[in-house]
């Protein structure tokens, strides 16, 4: 398949996706950068969730992820904590309020409808493919990977049967290992 057939597909699928994506956020009051944001926050590790590292992540500007970032304090969405040991830098948590809003709008109504057709195994090769062409996409144009943490060179298995970042030196637990970084290295 030609490389311009792959695109139409998958413009097509962002475009119905960002419809339904808005659609689902106005009926919370959420517009779509909004959502992006706090989707972004539920899935990052404590590494990556500064203000640098979601406008990195989403290719915005820092102006507009500041003002984002307020805008959902202020409806109690998120809470910013100040770093133990770098002041200078705040890290920003996902409210249960935000949680529970998120888990409301994503994944769209529109999508798990579609994925409710397909079976386990096919969904299972739709993700294998999807996460081929990101990872070969990131890599070809030599961009950030913001991988999960289980599949990052830095990320070893300890004796006891936990997991440690050789690059911060410090213990991961299980759940830590399912998120995504922004100082992910994948494996080679
Ligand atoms: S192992 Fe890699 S992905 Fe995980 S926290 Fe360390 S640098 Fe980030």
């Amino acid at each position: 398949m030609k490389a311009n057939h792959i695109y139409d597909y998958v413009e097509r699928l962002g475009e119905l996706l960002r419809v339904d994506s808005r659609q689902a956020g106005t009926k919370h009051g959420l517009q779509p950068v909004q959502i992006e944001v706090l989707h972004y926050l539920a899935i990052c590790n404590r590494y990556s969730d500064t203000p640098m590292a979601v406008t990195e992540y989403l290719g915005l500007t820092k102006g507009t992820v500041s003002q984002t970032l307020k805008v959902l304090e202020k409806k109690e969405l998120l809470t910013k904590q100040l770093d133990d040991t770098d002041k200078r830098i705040s890290h920003i948590k996902l409210s249960t309020k935000g949680k529970n809003l998120l888990n409301k709008v994503v994944p769209t109504t529109m999508f798990v409808t579609a994925c409710e057709v397909l079976s386990d195994e096919k969904q299972s090769d739709i993700a294998s493919s999807l996460k081929q062409l990101l990872t070969t996409l990131l890599h070809a144009n030599d961009l950030k990977t913001f991988g999960v943490c289980s599949s990052c060179r830095y990320n070893s298995e300890t004796e006891g049967g936990g997991y440690f970042c050789k690059l911060v030196e410090q213990p991961l637990s299980v759940d830590d290992v399912q998120l995504i970084c922004r100082e992910h290295e994948s494996k080679v």
